[in-house]
């Protein structure tokens, strides 16, 4: 399976390594054959090369359209070297085989994520790339492609290693890696249409993303796990710029995601926000005054569940803020921009990670998730429903006073980024009791109510704050124990969906106690 190494083909817009590379494969007598730019590099380090055209007989035209896509060059790659009738059609028209293929593609994301225009942007969709990788790829059995610069040296290696040929199983897993960057490369363009036309149908997009990075671990020790990248352009986790502190893990991106996500739905000139997540659901999020402050509301809610937390912040990072944070041990901190100051702050703790993305993502933005299922992938147009576009229905006798509307609307916004069953008390914008993820509401009513206490507690505080506080539910209340329990723990108004066979019974129980009831008409599940 040791096919010899006589004759390869270059084609590379990132010429990352590429002469050394070439030097390599010269100095072990492997005729070069290259592309215009690619060759003048390879000429200019004073290597003998082959221009593509006098392969073909035929001229690079349209301005690069076509260069390689001939029969000469894919009768080279695609050929079985001993079938006989193959290799008759070679000798006939005069076909050289090609053994080794070097391509990486017109910088179609780098282009595309630079904000170029539409027409550069087309113009950077490689045709010509992709055909020769896949045609090399498919004939693994001979043709070795190579398709990532970093492989470079230890290709060298393994050549040398096998006496001036490559291994099938090298080949093999050559050809993989070669699909799966083709494969990448159209799913980023499929999803550039998309945003460009503004179509969020699943049926219209390929999905898939490049390898950005791999991680120590997946979810836990024992898993694998990489950070794929779909070349979307949205402020927030995949595009921020890590400024300090150790590798991003796989729960940290998962975790920083959502906390980004999360202050995404703070109008930064409106207010300043902070959320403090931990294992995806927030553990005390606030806003209002001054980043601090806001950061301090957030972290009496929940101070023991903070430790270890992400912090997300929809304001560019202030010293004062740097210092409240760094006080406690914190993961990860995001935020739009972080001034000088807070940066040497955050400094002194060595491993803590701060990203920047330069903006905040738009909460009501149009968009797909994605998840995962065995066998199958779910999509669906992502949850960009905002409690400020909603038509908010007062069901009860009673109207929330002004207070109480605001902070109505603050924990429906909250609800909204808690895993399902959802409950959310809030007072003064900010948490006070977060119930996540229960299978029963009144259950998530009741570990909200107790975590009030707790950090009521922690405080030193008489009562907890759930008193005089306002609830917010992710889904209807199917009976009225769950909101009875809200009411018990202290809450003086309720927002929720409605939409419950009984919300009859539900609003007749809040007329009873006095409570205010707002109805959104929309629910945000979140599993
Ligand atoms: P060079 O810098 O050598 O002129 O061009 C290298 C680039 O051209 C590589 O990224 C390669 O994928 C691309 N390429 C090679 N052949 C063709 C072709 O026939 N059409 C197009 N559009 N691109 C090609």
């Amino acid at each position: 399976d040791l096919v010899p190494l006589r004759r390869a083909l270059l084609s590379v817009s990132d010429k990352t390594g590429l002469v050394d590379f070439a030097r390599a494969l010269c100095n072990i007598d492997v005729e070069l054959v290259s592309t215009g730019g690619t060759a003048k590099s390879i000429a200019e380090a004073g290597l003998a090369v082959r221009d593509v055209s006098e392969l073909t007989g035929f001229p690079e035209i349209m301005d690069g359209r076509v260069k390689t896509l001939h029969p000469s060059v894919h009768g080279g790659l695609l050929a079985i070297r001993d079938d006989a009738e193959h290799a008759a059609a070679m000798t006939e028209h005069n076909i050289q085989p090609i053994d080794l293929v070097v391509v990486n593609l017109y910088p179609f994301e780098e282009v595309m994520r630079s904000g170029g225009d539409y027409a550069s942007v087309v113009e950077n969709i490689d045709i010509g790339g992709p055909a020769m990788v896949r045609a090399s790829a498919k004939n693994h059995a001979y043709v070795a492609v190579v398709t990532d610069p970093a492989d470079y040296p230890r290709l060298i290696e393994a050549i040398k290693a096998n006496n001036g040929s490559l291994p099938l199983s090298l080949r093999k897993e050559l050809a993989a890696k070669a699909f799966s960057r083709t494969a990448a490369y159209d799913a980023a363009i499929s999803n550039w249409f998309a945003e460009a036309l503004e179509i969020d149908q699943p049926k219209w997009r390929a999905f898939g993303g490049r390898l950005e990075s791999v991680m120590r671990y997946g979810e836990n020790p024992h898993q694998n796990a990489g950070f794929y990248l779909t070349g979307e352009q949205r402020p927030g986790v995949a595009t921020a710029r890590q400024l300090q502190g150790k590798q991003l893990s796989y729960n940290n991106i998962n975790d920083t995601d959502a906390a980004f996500e999360l202050v995404g739905e703070f109008d930064p000139v409106r207010t300043a926000a902070v959320a403090i997540i931990k294992h995806a659901n927030p553990c005390g999020v606030a806003e209002g005054g001054t980043l601090k402050a806001a950061y301090e509301k957030a972290l009496a809610c929940d101070p023991v569940s903070a430790f270890g937390g992400i912090v997300a912040l929809n304001r560019i990072l202030d010293a004062l803020a740097a210092e409240e944070i760094v006080k406690i041990f914190t993961e990860v901190i995001i935020a739009p921009d972080a001034t000088e100051e807070a940066r040497a702050i955050v400094a002194s703790k060595k491993n803590l990670r701060l990203l920047v993305t330069g903006g905040l993502p738009d909460a009501d933005r149009a968009g797909l998730t994605v998840k995962s299922v065995a066998g199958g992938l779910l999509v669906q147009s992502r949850d960009n429903a905002i409690v400020d576009n909603l038509e908010l229905n007062v069901v009860t006798k009673r109207q929330p006073t002004q207070r109480e509307w605001e902070d109505l609307k603050f924990a429906f916004r909250i609800a909204k980024h808690v895993k399902s069953n959802a409950i959310v008390y809030a007072r003064d914008l900010a948490t006070v009791g977060i119930g996540a993820g229960q299978m029963s509401r009144v259950d998530s009513s009741r570990i909200a109510a107790r975590k009030a206490l707790d950090a009521a507690e922690v405080a030193g505080l008489k009562e907890p704050l759930t008193v005089g506080s306002v609830v917010a539910s992710d889904a209807f209340f199917p009976f009225a124990d769950g909101l009875l329990s809200a009411i018990d723990a202290g809450a003086t108004a309720a927002i929720q969906p409605g939409g419950s066979m009984r919300d009859d019974e539900v609003i007749a129980a809040a007329d009873e106690r006095g409570i205010a009831m707002v109805f959104t008409g929309v629910r945000h599940f979140r599993h």
